[in-house]
């Protein structure tokens, strides 16, 4: 890999600033999932195993009023780090200021502390969001070195990541990030083929794009959820009141045309009259669909029809559930299509992060693929083929 990772820096004494992804799910100042503070870890410890002097800091949420201020501090998160590594780590409820200055000072080989929450920056003028050159170039100063380990943020040039990285003199990758822009990085670079991608979720226009530039280099797309209904509408099919965007009828028949031979679209559907977790009423192909029916499910003959293509495959990218998978009775296409890529042993199998990441964990198989995304909007950009500020600002090797 040609960028920079946490492997490569000399880290012994030196004032390292770590860019996490902290953005961990809260009910009432409680948090309900740790799993991102988990995934840190293995790039915190390898810095203050190495003798570094750890300074972190996150987003939390979304911060535009004082109220939002007052339910997205850190503070939670930190405490829960450090039951997690063992260690203190020092809390500076604040993101800039002497308090904050001499606490980095003060830090020893091997020490932690944590900054408040990077986003409380923009409550003045967005600063953080909108990457505020003198907000960058402040954090900055406070470190020898940056590690930025935050992928869910990297499609976001923002002064914690961007910013610092422009103001210090090298920038490394976190072993989090470092795995993305492997697996992810790869797949869309020098894929092992066949290469096949799936693709579902509710609506065609939030993946046009994706869609469009993985045409360019899956051997295969493989198309389910609701954005289905697009595809079969624009082709002349009756689709009942299943999810359709009508404006996108035209573009849904251009990616058809140009992927001819290689989209596939599901077969067979699940069809009920009410959006409800009740049983379906029947299955069959789209033909069957009855007055006042909608599909919310890819039916067993495509799931068996894509689980054969599946089999094939060398690298699998995986994006968007194939139904309603949160209701019990929809979520077959989706379980189908996870258990079609945890049995392909060969496959490099990724699956991008958002609803497919939660549903994945959600329903057993955490440990069943190479690669689950940790972050929905950053991995989607990615697949987009765009180039990711936050991953662009780590430095080369
Ligand atoms: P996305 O955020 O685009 O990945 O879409 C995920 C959402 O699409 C989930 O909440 C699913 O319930 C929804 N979805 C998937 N298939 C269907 C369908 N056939 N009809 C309605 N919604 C669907």
């Amino acid at each position: 890999m040609a960028k920079l990772t946490v492997r490569d820096l000399d880290l012994k004494g030196k004032k390292v600033l770590i860019r996490v992804d902290f953005n961990v799910p809260m009910k009432d100042g409680v948090i309900t999932d740790d799993n991102r503070i988990q995934a840190a870890l293995p790039t915190i410890n390898h810095v203050i195993d190495n003798g570094g002097r750890a300074i972190l800091f996150s987003h939390l949420g979304r911060v535009k009023t004082l109220e939002d201020k007052a339910t997205n501090s850190l503070k939670p998160v930190c405490k829960r780090l450090e039951e997690l590594l063992g260690k203190k780590v020092l809390f500076i409820p604040e993101t800039r200021g002497k308090a904050l200055e001499d606490a980095v000072e003060g830090l020893k080989d091997g020490e932690l502390l944590m900054f408040e929450n990077t986003r409380f920056e923009d409550l003045d003028g967005n600063k953080e969001s909108k990457n505020n050159p003198e907000l960058g170039a402040y954090w900055a100063s406070l470190g020898d070195v940056f590690i930025n380990d935050a992928f869910g943020t990297a499609h976001r040039a923002h002064a914690s990541n961007v910013g610092i990285a422009k103001n210090i003199s090298k920038t490394a990758a976190g072993f989090l990030l470092e795995k993305e822009i492997k697996f992810i990085g790869e797949a869309v670079n020098n894929p092992k083929r066949p290469f096949i991608a799936v693709l579902g979720g509710a609506k065609v226009s939030d993946k046009i794009s994706v869609i469009d530039n993985l045409l360019n280099i899956a051997d295969k797309v493989i198309i389910g959820g609701g954005m289905a209904y697009t595809f079969l509408k624009s082709q002349g099919y009756e689709i009942g009141n299943s999810l359709v965007e009508l404006d996108k009828l035209d573009l849904a028949k251009e990616l058809l045309e140009k992927g001819k031979g290689k989209i596939m679209l599901p077969v067979d559907f699940a069809f009920t009259k009410e959006f409800k977790d009740e049983k379906p009423t029947h299955y069959g192909p789209i033909t069957a669909i009855k007055e006042g029916e909608m599909s919310l499910d890819i039916g067993p003959k495509t799931v068996e029809l894509y689980t054969k293509e599946l089999s094939k495959a060398k690298t699998i990218v995986w994006n968007g559930p194939m139904g309603v998978f949160e209701f019990e009775n929809y979520a077959k296409g989706t379980k189908g299509i996870l258990e079609a890529l945890a049995k392909n042993k060969d496959a490099i199998t990724i699956i991008g992060g958002g609803d497919s990441a939660s549903a994945a964990i959600n329903f057993g198989y955490e440990d069943k693929f190479t690669h689950i995304s940790t972050g929905g909007g950053a991995s989607l950009e990615y697949l987009e083929g765009k180039a990711l500020p936050g991953v662009e600002c780590v430095s080369n090797k």
